[in-house]
């Protein structure tokens, strides 16, 4: 990586001298910091870098200095899940993709290149040619999976999740009304929509069922494959 990132500081020395961009060595220290990070970096978060750096820029100057950066090739933007925008480098000729734990919200990377290749099969059987493209995969990351209590009240599951009930806390009536609206134990349910206020959202056979949070709280539910003590990475779509 160090040899990339000493070419990477030629090239911007190249392109930045040869636009007669201004202020070029705060510039440059800025592409030095941003090198120095292999993370997806928000404008706030290379603030801090800078500043903890011995650097004070103003921050519409560090704004202005990404966008150039993004311009010429030597940064890329994203924003997943319609978050802060956040930057990262980008290395001509190299590509990854990305999975987000919507716990913990690390990103982490990877590449495939019968994914990649396949991709490409599907584009062109399309007869469609792509020029660019992203894949994000949104779930729970291996540490965050191993410290989550495999017993949980609904009201904690996330979106996407598949479940099992395996219980009702609370007294009869609530009991009584969790199975008037359908739910029952060893019923698989799928979490549409859980905001942190408001009604849970489930589907249980292709029907949708609005849980109110108080109710919520009170079915016991359990990730699918703990039961058969399959704990294969996150699965997200
Ligand atoms: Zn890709
Ligand atoms: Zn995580
Ligand atoms: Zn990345």
């Amino acid at each position: 990586m160090k040899r990339i990132h000493s070419h990477e500081k030629e090239q911007f020395k190249k392109l930045f001298r040869q636009d007669r961009v201004d202020r070029f060595e705060d510039r440059h220290r800025i592409l030095e910091v941003f090198l120095q990070t292999e993370n997806h970096i928000t404008h706030s978060g290379l603030m801090q870098l800078l500043e903890a750096d011995g650097y004070r820029l103003e921050p519409d100057f560090v704004a202005e200095t990404l966008k150039l950066m993004c311009h010429f090739g030597f940064a890329q933007a994203n924003r997943f899940e319609n978050g802060e925008l956040r930057y990262e480098h980008r290395h001509l000729g190299q590509h990854h993709d990305h999975m987000i734990c919507t716990k913990c919200r690390k990103i982490f990377e990877f590449e495939d290149d019968a994914l990649e290749n396949r991709q490409r099969q599907i584009a062109s059987a399309n007869g469609f040619h792509i020029l660019q493209h992203k894949m994000e995969m949104y779930g729970i990351c291996a540490a965050c999976l191993a410290d989550r209590d495999q017993k949980m009240p609904l009201v904690s599951a996330k979106p996407g999740e598949t479940l099992v009930i395996t219980g009702f806390t609370g007294g009869s009536s609530a009991r009584m009304r969790l199975m008037t609206m359908g739910l029952r134990i060893g019923d698989v349910i799928e979490v549409i929509t859980n905001d942190s206020a408001g009604q849970v959202v489930v589907a249980i056979n292709y029907h949708r069922y609005a849980v109110g949070r108080g109710l919520a709280q009170k079915v016991q539910v359990e990730p699918v494959n703990a039961a058969g003590g399959d704990s294969t990475a996150a699965e997200a779509g």
